[in-house]
């Protein structure tokens, strides 16, 4: 795939850029080892005070570093801002509580002492796709460069100019050479630098094939691997659910990000004595957006990231709907130059149709009518994935159980899936391992030592 910026609103190139050499590799594996072996024994407010200035420089390039995105990837340009402020609290965070997380853990034992300190481990390389590409770098970032470890990022293919950006804030905030790395490489790259001595630890956030294709990599070169894959997060509405919320909330949790996020409400489950009403309103919800281009404010729906992401999303819809589903709105490709795609909700979706078992990366919400919560669970349970989740009631012990029951790594009660510097994030089952965010975000790429000292 080109490195190259494509904006998806009239799919015409940008700006385009070479791939690395091998000695430009290796140059920068050098570099980012180098800077390892002074920025591991740094002070951790040291480390914390150079996050806080990359947390201020995006606060203050805001407006054009939102525009990037929204040229290179489609966000609608209020998203993108969002996600910028987003990305800034989670250096911020950092910055503010490493000292924090980084403090020694005692342990009881019957004389002496023990204690385990967290190491940084050397140079994490991530792998990052296009659908945040801030939020998604800042995840890995912000903690292993808190930490002690540096970071070389492997950025999507179609977001150059955010990934060079990136690169860019961390120098001017006075960040070493080699402490935040942009490499300009192709995918089928990865496999070589996993077994590069100097790389300690490798980070995936992308598709289940690419995934396993780093796994695999970091496994025969005994590497710890952490992978954020996709996911197919069921949205479980049951019978005494505010209303009016949970359809505002599966309209927000389903089109955000033009529905091209890894928690999206995908698969929308609803009890059987609210499921015409809930449909209805859905329905009503989705139709009727005013198209247009993503960097206008005024506009709702924007295109895709790219048109071959159009191009397999509408395939997907179209061969369920051939296999008997119903496309209630929607369905197909908007028919206008651009990666765009209808709004669209399917129902009657059975066992054997692809949008039962694959990921619909787009704004398209899959409807389910269930008879009671037991055969919401079962339902919410019958998929490879198990990213995040919601679960709609007024009664939360209710909502607490069925959550309980639900195999994800996240679940939220009367809200969709969503992110904050402060909580966990990951999934288990085939949408991956491992945590980002949060205290635990902290602790997958280090040593965590332990001190013994007798008390003989
Ligand atoms: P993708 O094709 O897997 O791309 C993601 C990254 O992996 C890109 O940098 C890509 O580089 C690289 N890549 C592709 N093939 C590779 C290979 N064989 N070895 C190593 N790297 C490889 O994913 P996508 O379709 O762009 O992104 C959407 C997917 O990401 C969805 O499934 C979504 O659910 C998931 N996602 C998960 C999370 C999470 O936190 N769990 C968050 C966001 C997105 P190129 O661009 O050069 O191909």
């Amino acid at each position: 795939m080109a490195i190259a910026t494509i904006n998806p609103f009239n799919n015409k190139e940008v700006k385009k850029f070479d791939v690395f050499s091998e000695s430009t590799i290796d140059e920068k594996v050098s570099s980012a080892d180098k800077a390892y072996n002074v920025w591991r024994d740094k002070p951790v407010e040291e480390r914390a005070k150079l996050l806080a200035k990359v947390a201020q420089l995006l606060q203050e390039k805001k407006k054009e570093l939102a525009k990037l995105i929204t040229l290179e990837m489609g966000k609608l340009i209020g998203e993108s801002e969002d996600e910028i402020d987003i990305s800034s609290a989670i250096f911020k965070y950092y910055s503010d509580n490493a000292e924090k997380f980084l403090e020694d853990k005692p342990f009881e034992v019957k004389e002496g002492k023990a204690y385990v300190r967290y190491s940084p481990i050397g140079v994490i390389l991530g792998v990052e796709p296009w659908n945040y590409p801030f939020y998604q770098v800042a995840r890995i970032a912000a903690p292993n460069i808190a930490v002690g470890n540096v970071i070389m990022i492997k950025h999507a293919s179609n977001v150059p100019q955010c990934a060079q950006a990136i690169e860019d804030i961390f120098k001017e905030a006075g960040a070493e050479e080699g402490i935040y790395t942009n490499l300009f490489v192709a995918g089928d790259k990865i496999g070589k630098l996993a077994e590069d001595e100097r790389i300690k630890g490798l980070s995936l956030t992308g598709s289940e094939k690419a995934g396993a294709s780093l796994a695999e990599a970091a496994g025969k070169n005994l590497k710890k691997s952490v992978l954020e894959l996709g996911g197919s997060d069921p949205f479980i509405v049951l019978d005494d659910a505010d209303l009016d919320n949970a359809v505002a909330q599966a309209f927000d949790g389903r089109m955000k990000n033009m529905g091209q996020s890894c928690t999206a409400a995908k698969r929308m489950i609803v009890l059987e004595s609210v499921a015409d009403e809930f449909l209805e309103k859905l329905t009503k919800k989705m139709s009727g957006l005013k198209v247009g281009n993503p960097a206008d404010e005024s506009t709702e729906i924007g295109p895709l990231s790219s048109e071959d992401a159009a191009k397999q999303l509408a395939e997907q819809v179209e061969d369920t709907v051939r296999a008997g589903a119903k496309a209630v709105i929607g369905g197909k490709r908007l028919d206008r130059e651009g990666a765009f795609m209808e709004p669209t909700i399917l129902t009657d979706i059975k066992p054997g149709m692809r949008a039962y078992h694959e990921e619909l990366f787009g704004p398209v919400a899959s409807f389910y009518r269930v008879k009671d919560e037991n055969e919401a669970i079962k339902l919410a349970n019958d998929s490879t994935f198990g990213l995040g989740g919601a679960v709609f009631s007024k009664d939360i012990a209710r909502a607490e159980k069925v959550a309980l029951q639900i195999e994800t790594g996240m679940v939220f009660i009367n809200e969709p899936t969503n992110s904050s510097p402060e909580l966990p994030f990951g999934g288990t089952k085939r949408s991956g391992y491992g945590r980002e965010l949060s205290s635990l975000g902290i602790e997958e790429f280090v040593n965590k030592k332990l001190i013994r000292i007798s008390g003989k």
